[in-house]
């Protein structure tokens, strides 16, 4: 006979109180020895009454924690949900080991836990027969003096559905009245669950009582792109998991190949998950989706509540949605039979999360359709360099729109050299080409945006005479300032005193960049009195719904110019828009991150597709102090592919990611030296590890924001090309942490890429 060894499984009950792993160890009965895996969801006994509850199996091992005889078994694996659960428990696992964090942080991200009360349920006494038969029956109940079933039938002939507050409260009708009443076949009793709505379903439901504009109501019909798109995607559905890259320009129609493949998973009997990032989700977008898919569609977005958020996730558990769209948590809908994931804008940085585990929508939305065998589209105008270099490496399928769907053509752009403007004395933020084409648009009662690219505005140093910035000599980063006057690089923690003139041309005219929307909203007033301004920064859209409001005025030209920061780029549709100014286009270029000139380009092709989206044609003006920048000079001609080539031979010569992959260790601690001295050692230890891995560790060196709240910030760096010797170190880089008491009061965390 075949020895069986003796199983165990460490199982999480709980993940709605704790951060922290606490398992607890079961026996795994002979019968679920086969089949048993890590991510299972099982029925176990516990507590005092030993009463079964649901737990996460988290690793499977055949060494027993405590005294055998003590180990309880468990009672069952779950398998009424089809799996669902223990995919996405699979799921979370994964995540888990491929960004680091605990094992209920990871499943508290993926599965939706119930932190307050549960949705509300309602009952009724629905008549289950005719009520000619109910008639009858009435009378023989009066007939033998049953006063209060006669009651209840009377009122059910009169209304055949009655809520249960109706029946205990007015009719004053017990169980022990209804219930025989049941057994005869009378009536059932029914439990409806009432869900909590968010606040934007019941907007978008009125607003879609409305009718559709005239341009609105004719349906789209797909030009030939969009519909090979949609025809290789639909071709090779089912037959396997395929992953595709639509790469369409602004404007070329990427939404209509959505819908049509929502509709072709619908028509499968299958779900779709529709990721947007979280700006267009209150406006035009949503509405077209709601148009056409109605009431199987819900929506997500970070401002609902957890209990708002559970509710959504309970309808698509329960099948009453097929369609869910939002931002990055929508991945992780728990639908039944998931066909397809789409990402609209996989550029964007919004999905990657802030929060540990800190994972990429990207990266689990692959590895949720590979464990789901669901299709994976990705969509953008400017793919992320992850994206297109998988696309060239043949992991997905490229698919490209070309054109703009509604006829014309793609703006014709200026490049301003800020430096030539201080030259000739114009100092304004606005330079005179500018203020030409600003003056025709009011002219010709046209619109203009005005971009202020001012992400990660954290404080670089440059030249305004001739563009230098202060860079470190060994990390290709720009410097930043610090006060007291230091330059500092946030890789290597290399630091020099900032400087008076600049080293490249003496100017004294060097320092950091100082401007905000609102200067600029002043500046244009001063410079147009007679334009109508509207301003959308995070200082004009506070109020609940200033964003959508902003957009909305501006949609139905209130007003001639709209000026913003990135959050004016995305995914707004107004055809009134003849000119897009770009002011200080090379703000981003500085930021100390590898991605500066990706994301540059990314901001300043978007912006520039803004412009001469309805039948007049466009004009975008780019004003930067290094017109020569291949992140620049590609925007301007919307190159993508000119850029993708120069910019990934850069991160090829420097081993970032793509080519290769980077680990943050982020350190913090509100004792500084005690910060020191466990990072010193943190770095120490990686070190040695390292070198078995061929892993080169960076640092440690302060964060670009060294203190938070009287919070000490640092980081490690650790960089090698392939992911599962970095994975390797990161893991053994937790052991180490979790068994050293030195670092009880220093939080660490783990970011990868
Ligand atoms: P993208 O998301 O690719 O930037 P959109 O999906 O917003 O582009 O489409 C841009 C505009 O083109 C929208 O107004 C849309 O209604 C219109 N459009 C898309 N496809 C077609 C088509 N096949 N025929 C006519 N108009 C279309
Ligand atoms: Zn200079
Ligand atoms: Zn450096």
């Amino acid at each position: 006979m075949k020895e069986q060894k003796i199983l165990y499984a460490d199982i999480i009950i709980d993940i709605s109180h704790s951060r922290l792993d606490q398992s607890f160890q079961y026996r795994i009965p002979e019968r679920l020895q086969e089949q048993l895996e890590p991510g299972n969801v099982v029925l176990v006994p516990f507590g005092r009454g030993d009463h079964p509850q649901k737990g996460y199996v988290l690793r499977i091992t055949d060494h027993a924690a405590c005294a055998p005889e003590k180990i309880k078994e468990i009672l069952q694996v779950e398998t009424q949900l089809a799996g669902t659960e223990s995919k996405l428990t699979a799921l979370a696992l994964w995540m888990r080991d491929r960004y680091g964090s605990t094992a209920v942080q990871a499943l508290r991200t993926v599965l939706p836990f119930r932190e307050q009360a549960p949705p509300k349920k309602k009952r009724q006494l629905v008549l289950a027969v005719s009520k000619e038969a109910a008639i009858e029956q009435l009378a023989v109940f009066r007939q033998k003096h049953q006063i209060a079933r006669a009651r209840l039938l009377e009122a059910l002939i009169d209304t055949p559905m009655l809520p249960m507050e109706l029946v205990t409260g007015s009719l004053k009708v017990t169980p022990s009245v209804w219930r025989p009443m049941e057994e005869m076949g009378l009536l059932t009793c029914q439990t409806e669950q009432i869900y909590r709505m968010p606040a934007v379903l019941k907007a978008l439901q009125d607003q879609t009582q409305q009718p559709l504009s005239g341009q609105e109501q004719t349906a789209i019909r797909l030009n030939p792109a969009q519909q090979s798109a949609v025809d290789t995607i639909c071709t090779n559905w089912g037959k396997r998991a395929g992953r595709y890259l639509l790469f369409g320009v602004t404007g070329s129609g990427k939404t209509a190949v959505y819908m049509e493949l929502i509709a072709h998973a619908l028509a499968r009997g299958e779900q779709a998950i529709l990721l947007i990032p979280e700006i267009s989700l209150t406006y035009q977008n949503v509405i077209r989706f709601y148009h056409r898919f109605g009431d199987r569609i819900s929506i997500l977005h970070s401002r609902l509540s957890q209990a708002e958020r559970y509710d959504q996730f309970e309808r698509a558990r329960s099948g009453e949605i097929d369609v869910m769209i939002g931002p990055r948590s929508a991945l992780f809908t728990p639908f039944q039979r998931l066909g397809i994931i789409i990402i609209d804008e996989e550029h964007e940085p919004s999905y990657k999360s802030e929060t540990v585990p800190r994972y990429h929508a990207r990266e689990v939305a692959q590895k949720r359709a590979e464990l789901e065998g669901a299709q994976l589209v990705l969509g953008s105008a400017t793919p992320s360099l992850e994206a297109y270099s998988q696309a060239e490496a043949g992991i997905y399928q490229l698919l490209s729109l070309p054109d703009r769907a509604v006829g014309g053509s793609l703006p014709v752009v200026h490049t301003v050299d800020l430096r030539q403007e201080l030259k000739t004395g114009n100092r304004s933020i606005l330079s005179g080409l500018l203020q030409e084409k600003l003056t025709k648009v009011l002219q010709e009662h046209k619109q203009a945006m005005l971009f202020l690219n001012r992400r990660g505005y954290s404080g670089f140093v440059s030249c305004r005479s001739c563009g230098e910035v202060m860079r470190c000599p060994h990390c290709d980063v720009s410097l930043s300032l610090h006060r007291g006057g230091r330059l500092v690089c946030h890789y290597c923690g290399y630091e020099t005193p900032t400087v008076r003139d600049c080293p490249n041309c003496g100017s004294p005219f060097i320092g950091g960049f100082r401007a905000g929307t609102q200067q600029i909203e002043e500046i244009v007033k001063k410079t147009f009195p007679q334009a109508r301004i509207l301003r959308m920064d995070a200082d004009t859209t506070k109020g609940k719904d200033g964003h959508a409001e902003i957009l909305r005025a501006f949609g139905k030209q209130e007003a001639d110019i709209l000026i913003g920061t990135q959050m004016i780029v995305k995914g707004h549709d107004f055809p009134g828009v003849t000119l897009v100014g770009i002011l200080a286009a090379d703000l981003s270029l500085h930021v100390s991150d590898y991605r500066a000139a990706e994301r540059t380009f990314q901001l300043l092709t978007q912006a520039a597709g803004r412009a001469g989206r309805g039948l007049d044609p466009g004009e975008v003006v780019i004003q930067t102090y290094d017109p020569e920048h291949y992140a620049i000079t590609c925007a301007a001609r919307q190159d993508y592919t000119g850029f993708y080539t120069q910019e990934m031979a850069y991160r090829r010569m420097a081993g970032y990611p793509p080519a290769g992959n980077l680990m943050a260790v982020h350190c913090a601690a509100a004792d500084p030296d005690r910060l020191s001295v466990a990072v010193e050692y943190l770095a120490k230890f990686m070190r040695q590890v390292a070198g078995k891995y061929q892993a080169q560790v960076i640092g440690p060196a302060d964060e670009p924001v060294a203190k938070i709240n009287d919070i000490y910030r640092k980081a490690i760096y650790i960089k090698q090309d392939e992911i599962k010797k970095l994975t390797a170190v990161k893991n053994l880089t937790e052991q180490y942490v979790e068994i050293n008491t030195g670092f009880r009061d220093i939080r660490i965390n783990y970011e990868v890429n």
